[in-house]
């Protein structure tokens, strides 16, 4: 075959595949000429997944008479003029192709009237034919109708998923842009029925209320920060509720979604050590940085970005994650209700109470003269904010050998004195102004592993010393312990390398930062009491007292709870002495 230039309708079928590759890329392609024509209040229908019909209207800007024929055409905008603009797009849309792609893939009418104008216009693209322009009379804004979407490339068709995966794909798509855009009153219909439908009133807690129910979304805990030159606004779940995956972690820069598995990854690094493995948090930032930071231009349908500054971005993410998290890391209290529900994604979350705060803040409490040598007796560190702090607590006991029983401002706390420990060793190791301090054993211990096993502790020999351990090689496959950490005497010194073994095992990565966190917290978990060990009152009082000290006394390195609280309210209910009052 000789070398031939295509012709424009096959050109602009390959270059439509870019941009629109599902129904779900025309409503988001649409929406975003909505945005940028600046309208309040922008519907949706669709029809039959969108194969049928997917209708945009909007009250925005609206398009010249005259311009009609010229905005379906292929490389037609009115958002760029030259090559350098593209750093400082303050649009969505730029690169002229959506109208011109729908229309060669689709039956496209567009009716428009800009306000200032006498009347509207109405244009046709028929599979990328672009018919005449007619005059009619319409309201002002913009209503684009496209209808059979990849009638004439049954190929594509082919490869839709199901109608339920595609509508579902729509409404997310659309539920995420109402989120960023809380000022613009969005509706959706699907196959005449209405879906979703947002005020445009600015409360973004309103729009999460409908998207995740009123109780959850009064949990979610808000987010801001600017610095830098970055402002971060949205909200985040706190660490009770969680999902199994990352599909509700939302980023919008400068106004656009986008999906970058950095800026998730960023996120989730920010809840290290209060979530289990697996579990992922919910999460709707917008990030609003200068367009001259980032590049736009690297994907068709726009949804991936370049970041000039990344490490800058996710550190920004992670500092303003954090801050919120341990701002408000409260104690999950029992009732009777979460007591009888079996999904634990959000049993831990319903009532919480700060009346415990304001009690630990105003009372002076004498020391105790059962806890021998704690000298310290505020837990505020230079991390720790006032609101995380636990409640002075009074010891009444131990039950099953696995709980503690305690007193506190507010009622009765049950401690889980395995998950109490592993915060109090986890916070010891990694704390600001500790070194870790290592103790020499009397006698030196022999641990013999296997080839691999060997390999990974010659390698990771230095990480081990920082760590506390003294460890030479003393044969093949056989070392000699000859120290361990101060914090694990009396402790099984080979269970604990073994432990950091399998870990090294696991991850090939060399372990820096947060990678660390994780390995102390594994190690952490295996030193830590165990339940079913009996304490004395004075271990059990010195426990107390240390998880007092912790910047986050609440959860354990992996997450879950070190206490629960019965609260008086709770008492008073349970043993009908309320209604008798
Ligand atoms: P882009 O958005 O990248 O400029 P499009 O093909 O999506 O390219 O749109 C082409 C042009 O048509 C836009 O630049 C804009 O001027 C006009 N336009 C499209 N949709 C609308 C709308 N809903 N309201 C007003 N003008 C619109
Ligand atoms: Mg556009």
């Amino acid at each position: 075959m000789l070398i031939h230039i295509l012709p424009d309708e096959v050109a602009s079928q390959i270059a439509a595949g870019e941009v629109v590759e599902r129904p779900a890329s025309v409503v988001k392609e649409l929406m975003e000429n909505a945005i940028d024509a600046g309208a309040t209040q922008i519907s949706i229908r669709v029809d039959e997944a969108g194969k049928r019909l997917i209708e945009v209207s909007d009250d925005g800007d609206g398009i010249e008479y005259d311009q009609l024929a010229l905005a379906v055409a292929r490389h037609s905008t009115s958002k760029l003029q030259i090559a350098a603009d593209l750093f400082h797009i303050h649009t969505l849309g730029f690169r002229g192709e959506a109208l011109a792609s729908i229309g060669s893939v689709a039956r496209m009418v567009i009716t428009s009237h800009k306000p200032d104008e006498l009347h509207g216009g109405r244009v046709l693209v028929d599979g990328g034919k672009i018919h005449a322009t007619e005059v009619v009379g319409v309201p002002a804004g913009t209503v684009v109708r496209v209808m059979d979407l990849f009638y004439n490339t049954p190929a594509r068709l082919k490869f839709l998923k199901k109608d339920l995966t595609e509508k579902q794909q729509m409404e997310t798509l659309i539920t995420r842009y109402a989120l960023a855009y809380p000022d613009t009153a969005f509706k959706l219909v699907v196959d005449q029925r209405n879906i979703m439908q947002t005020s445009g009133n600015g409360n973004r807690r309103e729009i999460l209320a409908l998207l995740y129910g009123v109780d959850l979304s009064q949990q979610l805990l808000e987010v801001v920060f600017d610095a830098d030159g970055i402002k971060l606004a949205g909200y985040i779940s706190p660490i009770s509720i969680t999902r199994s995956n990352r599909k509700e972690i939302t980023f919008f820069v400068n106004g656009r979604w986008i999906q970058d598995i950095a800026l998730s990854t960023a996120l989730i690094k920010a809840y290290q050590s209060y979530l289990m493995v697996g579990r992922y948090p919910v999460a709707f930032l917008s990030i609003t940085l200068d367009p001259e930071e980032v590049d736009v231009n690297v994907h068709p349908a726009k949804a991936e970005v370049r970041f000039k500054q990344p490490d800058l971005l996710f550190t920004s993410i992670q500092r303003a994650v954090r801050r919120a998290l341990l701002a408000y890391s409260p104690v999950p209290q029992l009732n009777p209700i979460a007591w009888q529900r079996t999904n634990t994604d959000f049993s831990s979350s319903s009532g919480w109470q700060n009346s415990a705060l304001d009690w630990g803040k105003s009372t002076p409490v004498a020391s105790d003269p059962d806890s021998g040598n704690i000298a310290e007796k505020s837990p505020q560190t230079g991390l720790t904010t006032e609101s995380e702090a636990m409640p002075l607590l009074r010891v009444i006991g131990q039950i099953g050998a696995v709980y503690l029983v305690a007193e506190g401002p507010d009622g009765l706390y049950l401690i889980d004195q395995h998950a109490a420990h592993e915060r109090i060793l986890f916070e010891k190791f990694t704390g600001k102004n500790s070194k870790i301090e290592s103790q020499n054993l009397l006698e030196p211990q022999l641990l013999q592993l296997d080839a691999s096993s060997s390999r990974q502790v010659e390698k990771n020999l230095h990480i081990l010393c920082n760590f506390g351990f003294g460890i030479e090689e003393f044969g093949t496959n056989l070392f000699r312990i000859t120290a361990i950490p101060a914090l694990f005497m009396g402790k099984d010194a080979n269970a604990a390398i073994r432990c950091l073994i399998e870990d090294f095992e696991e991850d090939e990565t060399p372990l820096k930062g947060l990678e660390e966190a994780r390995l102390i917290a594994r190690i952490c978990k295996r030193m830590a009491v165990k339940g079913g060990q009996v304490l004395s009152h004075e271990e059990q009082v010195a426990l107390l007292r240390d998880l007092e000290t912790c910047a986050a006394p609440r959860t354990c390195p992996h997450g879950r709870p070190t206490m629960i609280l019965l609260s008086v309210d709770l008492l008073e209910r349970q043993f009908g002495r309320r209604g008798a009052r």
